[in-house]
């Protein structure tokens, strides 16, 4: 953080507090330069990265496009609704944490993957046969059969 008054970029934290149910973080802060004392917040940037498309074509991520995803491949299966939106929040989560701001949407198809994988076998060979995320027809077989000797 570049100090305002000097613009010299060593500051020292003195004190931080979490204000509006946490949801805000208040530093003070001390530049080391020249002394002057300012404060800075910090609010969540819930910005998700935006999704290249298969076609190079950019969209929105949106969290109902994600949900309607699942709820397909999840279709008259016995998983719980809170399963389920537990899935999606980890979605979300590892989204956030991605440092590129633009994501190919078919990263988010593997993590689809991962959580109907956990969640329901039979979701997830749905989902990967609708989203052809298997390379190629072979690999599709091989997992059937994996799953068959079960
Ligand atoms: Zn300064």
């Amino acid at each position: 953080m570049r100090c305002p008054f000097c613009q010299s970029d060593d500051t020292k934290v003195l004190d931080t507090r979490l204000i509006d149910d946490g949801s805000q973080v208040r530093r003070r802060r001390e530049c080391t330069s020249c002394g002057e004392r300012y404060t800075t917040r910090e609010v969540v940037d819930l910005n998700f990265p935006r999704l290249i498309k298969s076609d190079n074509s950019r969209e929105l991520f949106s969290e109902e496009k994600l949900r309607s995803g699942l709820l397909k491949a999840l279709e008259k299966r016995p998983v719980k609704t809170s399963e389920i939106e537990t899935a999606i929040q980890r979605i979300e989560r590892k989204l956030m944490t991605q440092s590129d701001r633009e994501v190919p949407s078919n990263k988010i198809g593997g993590w689809v993957m991962e959580e109907l994988k956990s969640l329901d076998e039979v979701a997830y060979i749905r989902f990967a046969s609708v989203y052809r995320q298997f390379q190629d027809i072979e690999a599709f077989k091989n997992e059937i059969d994996r799953l068959m000797k079960k």
